[in-house]
């Protein structure tokens, strides 16, 4: 079922039109409501009415993670904080958290972005939701519950953690759809095996998962343990929180809700418009955000846009999975890696769980990694392919698919520490970095 198929199904040329018309009101009202754009726009000398095109977008300044900081905690709601109506804060992954208010527009936007996500997925009325996403300042939890009402579901508001109650709550009330990070979701999947329960015990159907980067070979796996069609989910809360794109099921792209987040491909060392297809940073702009509107935010997360109709018959742009964010680069010996291409690599070894960690320190001037993996506990007692074998198969991987030499040390199953939010994948043991 489409959601929303007037806003989801859009001609193109129509979109373009509705995009344009929001962008220009969406200008209009930074530029009397907020000082910091108000400057910024007299800095470069432009007045929304220049704003002719959407090529035109490509003109205006990028707010990146700094800019937010600068003006922390409220310092660019474009609303008297009266009719902030909710607080939400990122999760400071990289640093000191970004404060973002919503009104009760907003929320009522949220809603029916993630009421679509939940659509995509194959969700309807009837589904029996299972949230198992952080609730409080993050913006999993109480982002997909609200949607979740408003699609109709029968939502369980679990929060992260308390697995084993997760467990029983999933089998006892039926859960049809899981939204957790996809890391959790094998969390949960590894407690199953030991609890004696099996998919078959349970109702699941399919999962919304995201937050943090993950892999095919991950999908698999969680597909595989937990019996369901697993779907990636993309937001932040600098955006809105998860409800910015979301994967039909024809799987590979996410469909961006582009009617209300305008998005962008640049370089991310130059800043300059790369084109359709090209992989790069996404940049969002809110088109209809009212308390915390932000104009060409830098994500640092890495992706490409396509724009060729989906077989799903929704006409958003599709944003690929997204591969790393440009900090999380890693630098090896000149080297540039990013952890999902070790991820990738990791998920073709036979009898390797899909649990590792990147260790890094630094040799004399050089960087040097290690890979921590786990290994299944067939593996781990089987005489027959050592584990040397094993260990020899994924540095010779590693190897060929980045050319770096990695330190591959394989450990016990279940002696890397389990997460129930954004899993910890690097650990930067660097001095002075
Ligand atoms: P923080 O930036 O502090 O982690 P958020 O909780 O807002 O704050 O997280 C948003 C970030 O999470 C995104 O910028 C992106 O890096 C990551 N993320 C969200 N969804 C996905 C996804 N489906 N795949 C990969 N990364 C994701
Ligand atoms: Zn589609």
């Amino acid at each position: 079922m489409i959601w929303d198929p007037y806003y989801e199904c859009m001609d193109l040329e129509q979109r373009r039109e509705l995009q344009l018309r929001r962008l220009r009101d969406m200008v209009a009202r930074l530029a009397v409501n907020v000082p910091y754009y108000t400057q910024a726009f007299a800095e470069i000398d432009f007045q929304p009415a220049d704003l002719r095109s959407l090529d035109d977008m490509a003109r205006l300044p990028f707010v990146d993670k700094h800019a937010l900081r600068d003006n922390y905690p409220l310092g660019l709601l474009a609303v008297p904080e009266s009719e902030v109506v909710r607080i939400h804060a990122s999760s400071g992954t990289t640093g000191q958290p970004i404060i973002v208010g919503y009104t009760a527009e907003d929320i009522n936007t949220w809603s029916e972005t993630i009421a679509r996500t939940l659509c995509c997925s194959g969700g309807t009325r009837h589904d029996i939701l299972q949230i198992a996403y952080g609730y409080g300042l993050f913006t999993g939890g109480l982002g997909l519950h609200y949607g979740g009402e408003r699609l109709g579901c029968m939502v369980i508001p679990m929060s992260a953690g308390n697995t084993a109650k997760q467990l029983m709550m999933m089998r006892d009330l039926k859960t049809t759809i899981l939204a957790c990070t996809p890391s959790y979701a094998l969390t949960l999947a590894d407690a199953m095996a030991e609890e004696g329960m099996t998919k078959e015990d349970l109702s699941l159907r399919s999962g919304v998962f995201g937050a943090e980067v993950w892999s095919e070979s991950a999908r698999q796996a969680v597909e595989e343990m937990l019996g369901l069609s697993a779907h990636d989910i993309y937001g932040l809360t600098e955006i809105i929180g998860p409800g910015v794109s979301a994967e039909c099921e024809v799987k590979g792209t996410m469909h961006v809700f582009d009617d209300h987040f305008y998005p962008e491909i640049i370089n991310p060392v130059t800043g300059e418009s790369l084109p359709a297809g090209e992989k790069g940073e996404l940049v969002f702009t809110s088109m209809t955000k009212r308390a915390f509107p932000v104009l060409r935010f830098r994500t640092r997360d890495l992706s490409a846009l396509h724009y060729e109709p989906c077989a799903c018959g929704r006409t958003h742009v599709r944003m690929e999975r997204i591969t790393g964010r440009t900090d999380d680069m890693l630098i090896i010996r000149g080297v540039n890696v990013f952890p999902s291409q070790i991820e990738e690599v990791l998920g073709q070894v036979e009898g390797v769980a899909p649990h590792y960690q990147l260790v890094l320190t630094r040799e004399g001037r050089l960087d040097a990694l290690e890979v921590r993996v786990e290994v299944s506990p067939e593996i781990f007692s089987d005489t027959v392919r050592g584990l040397e074998d094993v260990q020899q198969e994924i540095a010779d991987r590693l190897h060929h698919v980045l050319g770096i030499r990695a330190k591959v040390t394989l450990v016990e199953p279940k002696s890397i520490e389990r997460s129930v939010g954004k899993a910890k994948r690097i650990i930067d043991l660097r001095e002075g970095k």
